[in-house]
Order: structure tokens, then sequence, then C-alpha cells
């Protein structure tokens, strides 16, 4: 059996890709200037028209896109162009939307051409392919929004393996649990919130544990999570399956970019035949080198994508480099999501991502707690804490009640020496933090209060 999707650029050295995807760019730009009015006029401004860009250090020269300029670029559009200035194809051509996931804000929008419809479902496919998927696999689809990039495209990418597609995304819990055995189901993907949530659940809704279901792989993404110790050990312990690998994509991008292999020590990138990556200093914009250890963000230029394509587009993501060989052969970066820019909060000058304070409590203290907690903001835009940050966390069932306020100071003192930053701790009573199917936020805010008078 094919141990890669495509083996040629998966094994061929990364500088070698690079120089191929380089090759890409000088045909990419030019159509950027003749069909994305958003872009034309950005680039047209920056007099790179009389410039060639033909190798990544000349793509370094050209502006970042966020995606607040995406958005801003969907508002008003006029009748044809749903999807704004940077529709770079026409309505005829555009078959489907995807829209990022992203809870603040007005939502945005991109398109799909039956082109970047099999770019897409080829790269997905490369994903879960990896991350072990194969054609005899039975695969339990459990994202409940078609139209976000995990939806309707992951369905795609297990045809295009070949795998038979059960998707139970949208069913209640209990008939997604039921469903497992009864279609002889091999592989879950989830949402890594929701694979803690059927672990904790099975008992109670279908009368049997997890590991009876003989489930053998478990895929998760769409949020940092899986890469702590206690929640792989959670999953695998509850499904008895070591075979745990997590992925990660994006609507404004691809929605399959990142997986891990056996090796589970990272995800690669995927995408190389479709997407160029780069790392960048998100406070100075800087390149960084693909090198272990290095930390960074992660920026992508979608090369071959028609309706609506990105030119050097900052994720938000923030990635650790866990490797840049690796014993199957591939020779894709291999990185672990940090947390996201969204997400930072900022403590007397400290850049803080909550999910660095969940990692803390999670390795250290996962013996009292369960791998669930909120932090509160009093408003929605509240990114500065002078007061010690509110952390609510649940304490695992069985823990001694005497012993939860020293617990709660044990945090607060841990997360001060690791990440010099204070939180407020409250334990309170499992199942207190509530569970959602897709992505649990780890930052809420606190409802208002009526101001009387
Ligand atoms: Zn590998």
């Amino acid at each position: 059996m094919a141990e890669y999707w495509n083996e040629e650029l998966e094994t061929k050295p990364w500088q070698a890709v690079e120089a191929w995807q380089a090759k890409q760019l000088s045909t990419f730009i030019q159509r950027l200037l003749e069909r994305s009015d958003f872009y034309h006029k950005r680039l047209h401004e920056l007099e790179v028209l009389s410039k060639r860009i033909n190798s990544l250090e000349a793509l370094e020269s050209l502006p970042f896109t966020t995606k607040d300029e995406i958005r801003r670029s969907q508002e008003n559009p006029p009748i044809g162009q749903p999807l704004g200035t940077n529709q770079a194809a026409s309505l005829r051509d555009i078959v489907q939307t995807v829209t990022s996931s992203g809870t603040t804000g007005r939502p945005v929008y991109y398109g799909l051409t039956r082109h970047d419809l099999e770019v897409w479902s080829d790269a997905i496919a490369n994903m879960f392919f990896t991350a072990g998927i194969r054609s005899d696999d039975v695969v339990a689809h459990l994202t409940a929004l078609p139209m976000v990039a995990g939806g309707l495209p992951y369905a795609d990418g297990f045809r295009r393996i070949g795998a038979m597609l059960v998707w139970l995304g949208g069913f209640s819990t209990e008939r997604v649990l039921s469903s497992l055995p009864q279609l002889q189901v091999t592989a879950i993907l989830a949402t890594t919130s929701f694979g803690v949530h059927l672990t904790d659940h099975c008992r109670n809704l279908i009368g049997c544990e997890p590991h009876e279901l003989k489930l053998r792989k478990f895929v998760a993404g769409g949020e940092p999570g899986l890469s702590q110790p206690d929640i792989r050990r959670k999953i695998s312990q509850g499904w008895g399956i070591r075979h745990i690998r997590e992925i990660m994509g994006l609507a404004d991008v691809m929605a399959g970019l990142w997986s891990e292999c056996e090796d589970s020590s990272g995800m690669h990138f995927n995408a190389q035949r479709y997407v160029i990556v780069e790392l960048v200093n998100s406070t100075t914009g800087g390149s960084l080198p693909w090198v272990d250890g290095s930390t960074g963000e992660l920026v992508y230029t979608t090369f071959d994508r028609e309706a609506t394509p990105v030119l050097r587009f900052r994720s938000g993501d923030h990635i650790v480099v866990t490797g840049t060989s690796c014993p199957c052969g591939r020779t894709a970066p291999k990185v672990r999501c940090i947390g996201r820019t969204d997400d930072m909060l900022i403590y007397k000058g400290m850049n803080v991502f909550p999910s660095a304070i969940r990692d803390i409590i999670l390795t250290r203290f996962s013996e009292w707690v369960e791998p669930y907690l909120r932090i509160w903001k009093d408003r929605v835009d509240q990114v500065r804490f002078d007061a010690p940050i509110p952390v609510e966390i649940e304490a695992r069932r069985g823990t001694d009640p005497n012993t939860l306020g020293a617990i709660a100071e044990a945090i607060a003192e841990e997360v001060r020496k690791q990440l010099q930053v204070r939180v407020h701790v409250s334990m309170v009573p499992a199942g207190t933090v509530p569970r959602t199917t897709y992505k649990t936020p780890l930052v809420y805010v606190r409802p208002t209060k009526e101001v009387q008078g």
C-alpha cells in the first residue's frame, strides 16, 4: 500500500519544493492583477507590476493580507460580486462558498470554482491520507456545519480517498454514538472538544464504554488541544486506540493544510502543491527560518486558487516548529499550534494565549481537574487585564472538596512562574463549562448587568 498521497512532492527536499513553488508565483501574481480588483489596487499602488516575483525572497517584499482587509472588501458588494472586490472569478464559474468559523466580527466568505474544488479535495485527501485514513475506512464525520472548512470540504476529502463517509454531524450525541457500531465505523473526525465529550458520555448515553465500539483511528482538529498529552491520553485510554492524529486547515486559505503522520510529533505541511507557507515574526512581520523550536505566525499564499485567492494571508495561527525531518520520509516542516492572535490577552504588558494557560493546567494538574476551563472577560473587546485574569476550572469528580482551595492556589502559582501572568482561579464542579459539538471556546464574556434608572 502506498505510504504517500503525492510521493514526489512529499519527499522532495523542502528547498526544492520551495523552489518549485516560487516558479508558480509570477503567473499567479499576473492572474491576481488581472482578475482581483482588491489585489490590483494594492499591488498597483506599490508598483510591483514592473517587478518579477519569482522567488520566495521577492514574495517577502509584498504586503500581507489580513482577514479584516478581506472582510472590508466584502462590504457593500456590487450585484454579481457577493464575495467582494477579491472575487476573482465570475458567478458562472463559482460553484460553492465556504466561511471561516471565526467567532468575532461579520462572517467572511470565500468561493470555490470547479478547479478550486478539485484542488481542495486533492489537498484535503492528502491531509487525511497523512493522518492514516485509507479507502477501507468507515469514517464518522462529526462536523455539523457544512459551510465551514471542516464541513463539506472534509467530506469531499474522505470520498476522494475512497473511504466510506458517514456524516453524523448535526445528530444528537446519542445518535452519533449508537451509529458507530451499527455502521462499523473505524475512524472518527471530530473537534478535540467533541472527542472528549463523546469519551465522557458514551457510558451514560448508550450503556457501554467507548473502547467496546472498536474504533481504530481518531482524527481531530479545529482548535489547539490535541497536542496536550492529557487530552490525548484521555481519548487514547477511553477508546482503547493509539492512532490519534491532529490536523489543521483554514477556510481563508485551504481547508486541509497540516496533518500528523504516524510519528505523531507535530503536523506536516500537506498542501505544498497548491499553497506557499511562510513563518513570520508576528510583531515585526519579518521572515523566520523553518528550524526546530522556531515560533511564529503562519502566512499563506494560495498560488493555485481561482475564486478568492490570497497573497501572504496572515493566519493569526501561532505555531512552534517541532521538526524539519521525520522518520516517515516527509520533508515538510512539522508544527504544533500554540494559539491564535485573536485570542491573545495582555496582562500588565505580558502577552498570553489562553491555550498556554490551559496547557500548564492540564500538564501539571490533570490528576485533580477536568480538561475544561473558561477565562472570563468583562467585554467582548477586552484584551488587557490589570487585575489577575479570572479562570474557572472544573474539579475532577471525586477530588476532595477540602483540597480545592490549595489546588487553585497551586495552579495560579504555576501559571505565574511559567508565564509571568497572574490568574485568579475558581474551582467549579465537573460539567459546569458548556460542551459544544464544534469548538469549545476558552474565553467567555460576562453577561452585562442591567443598569437601573
Ligand atoms: Zn512524519
